[in-house]
């Protein structure tokens, strides 16, 4: 089959023939039929050199053959890998936080992912997707899982007003699901005007420039408050002592932007403020069933977020562009 695999650290992608998976017991193999290209795979081809990594975890696919023991699966049936696989035996598993296993292996990094014609799935990972959703809205599932579980973690009532923090793709799936949720107003900031086009068009009632405007006195003039709620998805150094100084006394602040090196802050402005802080990774098997639901219910309508698609071959170019300051929000690859 043909694959997009990693040859070496920021090398260009290369599509070659590897074999064919094969599902073990309990697994599924799937044609995959759409995955998105997520930023953490940018950021892992080029820190990690892992030769013949087949990156891709965002995976709508159809289910083409089932591996020994599998029970209740039909060929073609339609599915959103949950990416995750756990021991399915502890704790974290029990309850569906995979990501907190200690055997937890993600797909698209300890296993192939869906830079593929195919790939293979545990029967146990895979979200049966309604017919009524098709094949982009079944991709943007585990994107938009990532924003639920950041909200669901986020002990507030959500008709506070929401200020979400970069309007990137997590920022924007953050601010369709606060706006979902019932949050008063959604106000998201970003420095990138397309972005902040993008966040007006998924919900967002508000959209600040922070180079331009001072965003906590944008925040209070539009909402008659400072923000109680604030939500980091960018996961740049600084950012999270930006979101202690725009924040309202006693705010919560949820981290969700994945800063990989050394930050800094100054606590006292946490202290003075006692704000609380939680950061989120992920998400639970919770937050895709949520998430299916809310598609299939027509509560929230994703497709805003896909600004372009790309065959297998194109794949590789496409990838390093998207390394670059780029105009798109979420491409799906469709090998
Ligand atoms: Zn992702
Ligand atoms: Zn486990």
């Amino acid at each position: 089959m043909r694959a997009a695999v990693v040859e070496h650290a920021g090398d260009l992608l290369s599509v070659t023939d590897v074999p064919e998976p094969e599902p073990a017991p309990g697994e599924l193999l799937i044609r995959v039929r759409a995955c998105g290209i997520c930023g953490s795979d940018l950021h892992l081809s080029d820190v990690f050199d892992i030769p013949g990594l087949v990156l891709g975890h965002e995976i709508c696919g159809e289910v083409v053959a089932l591996g020994p023991g599998v029970e209740g699966w039909r060929l073609g049936d339609r599915i959103a890998g949950f990416p995750l696989v756990g021991c399915e035996r502890c704790e974290a598993c029990l309850v569906g936080a995979t990501s907190k296993c200690a055997h937890a292996a993600q797909l698209g990094l300890q296993r192939p992912g869906g830079f593929a014609e195919y790939t293979t799935l545990a029967a146990t990972s895979a979200f049966r997707l309604p017919d009524a959703l098709d094949d982009h809205a079944g991709a943007l599932v585990e994107p938009l899982a990532v924003a639920h579980h950041a909200l669901d973690c986020t002990p507030r009532p959500f008709d506070e007003p929401l200020l979400v923090i970069g309007g990137g793709p997590v920022g924007a799936a953050v601010a369709l699901w606060g706006h979902q949720l019932g949050a008063r107003e959604v106000v998201v900031t970003d420095p990138v005007a397309h972005r902040r086009e993008l966040a007006e068009r998924v919900g967002a009632t508000l959209t600040v420039d922070p180079t331009t405007e001072d965003v906590a006195s944008a925040f209070a003039k539009h909402c008659d408050t400072l923000p109680k709620v604030v939500v980091e998805c960018v996961g740049i150094p600084g950012m999270i002592q930006h979101a202690m100084d725009v924040a309202a006394p006693d705010a919560h602040v949820t981290v969700v932007g994945v800063c990989m090196t050394t930050d800094q802050i100054v606590p006292l402005i946490g202290l003075q403020k006692e704000l609380a802080a939680k950061f989120v990774l992920y998400y639970r098997k919770a937050d895709f069933a949520a998430t299916i639901a809310a598609l299939a219910e027509g509560r929230l309508a994703p497709h805003v977020l896909v600004t372009g698609t790309t065959g297998i071959d194109a794949l590789p170019e496409r990838f390093q562009a998207l390394k670059q300051p780029t105009e798109d929000c979420k491409v799906i690859l469709e090998p």
